[in-house]
């Protein structure tokens, strides 16, 4: 009899997370399992704002595949999904097709523009790796370039974000303690560069504690972040951003422009026929999406509600990686003939942003809250904890943060 085949879709913190627990739990002479990502590595997309500001190098954030997945149990293919066929259980790659028996989605996110004119030709965004490495080498050169032009041009030297969302304020701090390194490098007086937050809500961090949120803005404020509230970005051009505030608008100039405003699922979904919800599939309890059975779907591709305040959860790694205990525990019970599904309830452990080397704010077990270096702590702690889920202590003491006294 032919052996089950599972595909799994993406290697980010769900499938990866999917894959290791299956290949551990499922022996190889009761399923074929298949990996696909575009990468022969993984990364950690919660540092990519550090690699994006240049302030960790990109190879400390991703991680061979084949350090953590064993190849013996895991068909490995690295190819582009383009689409799914539900319907006919067929996946389409750039180089290939594969069928299966059960899928496991978690293609993540995508930058959500929302329309506005401009992003897609104009704007740098914080994706993944190729798209970090891109903004350091961009904001670098544009430093580079300053002292070489034959006027003045601030623009070079002006680095604007949109949004003071999480990604947003995590990434202002990285730049803040970026910025005095590249002006020393290229000779750039500190006095002229700016590093410029615009965020169309009345708040930075919106939702999120008020103490801990003016505790952020200060300290970023004192490290020169200007933060431009209740102004909303309109447009982004060759020269800069459109903005509007009070009904007035204004250009601002800048050569460096970073969208962080915000994320929807992967379009390939959407795209292959599944139900959206604000570019996320309302996934049923036990995380199959609706209308097929042999479709799970994990990490920011999944819609699911938070009952008590009624709106959707926010996308996290750590729902994500949540998710891929119960996909895995489902998978196999699928493949062994059980229709006994686990669902998945998640359980918020706390929520922790940087602002900064040894700078951070966050809440954990629901009240209790954290800033500064205590905080900044915590945050290496729950990345370390996730290194050590996922490969054991050699790939925590090659890759985990250990710094804790900057
Ligand atoms: P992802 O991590 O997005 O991975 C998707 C994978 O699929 C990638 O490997 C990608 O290469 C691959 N892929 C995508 N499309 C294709 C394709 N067509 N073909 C083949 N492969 C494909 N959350 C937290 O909980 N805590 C944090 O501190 C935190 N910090 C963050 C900081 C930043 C800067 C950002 C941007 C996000 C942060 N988040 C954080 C959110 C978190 O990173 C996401 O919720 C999480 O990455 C989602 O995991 P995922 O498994 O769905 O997919
Ligand atoms: P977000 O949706 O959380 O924040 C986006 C911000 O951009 C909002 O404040 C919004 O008002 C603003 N915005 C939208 N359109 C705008 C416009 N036209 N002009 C100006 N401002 C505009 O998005 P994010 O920060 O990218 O985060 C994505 C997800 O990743 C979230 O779920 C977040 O919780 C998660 N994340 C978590 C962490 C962490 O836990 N440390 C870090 C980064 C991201």
């Amino acid at each position: 009899m032919r052996k089950p085949r599972v595909v799994i879709l993406g290697a980010g913190y769900g499938g990866m997370m999917t894959t290791t627990r299956l290949q551990k739990t499922l022996g190889t002479n009761e399923v074929d399992i298949t990996l696909v990502n575009k990468h022969d590595y993984h990364y950690q997309t919660t540092w990519l704002h550090e690699n994006s500001a240049g302030t960790i190098h990109h190879d400390q954030t991703r991680i061979p595949i084949k350090d953590v997945v064993d190849f013996n149990k895991v068909n490995f293919v690295q190819d582009t999904v383009v689409s799914i066929d539900p319907d006919n259980k067929k996946v389409q790659l750039e180089d290939g097709e594969l069928e299966y028996d059960y899928l496991v989605v978690g293609l993540g996110f995508e930058t959500a523009t929302f329309g506005i004119k401009g992003i897609e030709e104009h704007a740098f965004t914080i994706q993944n790796i190729n798209s970090a490495r891109l903004i350091r080498d961009h904001i670098e050169y544009n430093f580079a370039r300053y002292n070489n032009e034959p006027e003045d041009r601030p623009e070079l030297i002006t680095i604007a974000v949109g949004g003071a969302g999480f990604t947003g304020i995590e990434f202002v701090g990285e730049m803040a303690n970026r910025v005095p390194e590249l002006c020393k490098e290229y000779d750039v007086d500190p006095d002229k560069v700016r590093i410029i937050n615009v965020e169309a809500g009345p708040s930075a961090l919106a939702g999120f504690d008020s103490e801990l949120v003016d505790y952020a803005v200060k300290r970023l404020e004192a490290k020169g972040v200007e933060f431009m509230l209740s102004t909303m970005i309109k447009e982004v051009t060759p020269e800069g951003i459109l903005v509007e505030r009070d009904g007035e608008q204004e250009l601002i100039k800048t050569n460096n422009f970073v969208w962080a405003a915000g994320v929807r699922g992967s379009t390939i979904v959407e795209k292959s026929g599944f139900e959206v919800n604000r570019g996320r599939v309302p996934v049923r309890p036990d995380l199959r999406a609706p209308n097929y059975d042999d479709v799970i779907i994990v990490g920011d591709c999944a819609l699911i509600m938070n009952e008590e305040t009624e709106r959707p959860y926010p996308p996290t790694a750590q729902i994500a990686i949540q998710m891929s205990y119960v996909a895995s525990d489902n998978i196999k019970a699928l493949v062994r003939g059980s229709n006994e599904l686990k669902h998945f309830k998640p359980e918020i452990l706390g929520t922790v942003a940087s602002i900064g080397e040894g700078d951070a704010i966050g809440v954990i077990f629901g009240k209790r809250k954290l800033f500064g270096w205590t905080a900044s702590v915590m945050k290496k702690v729950i990345d370390n904890r996730y290194l050590l889920k996922l490969g054991g202590v050699g790939l925590l003491l090659k890759k985990g943060k250990f710094n804790i006294f900057k």
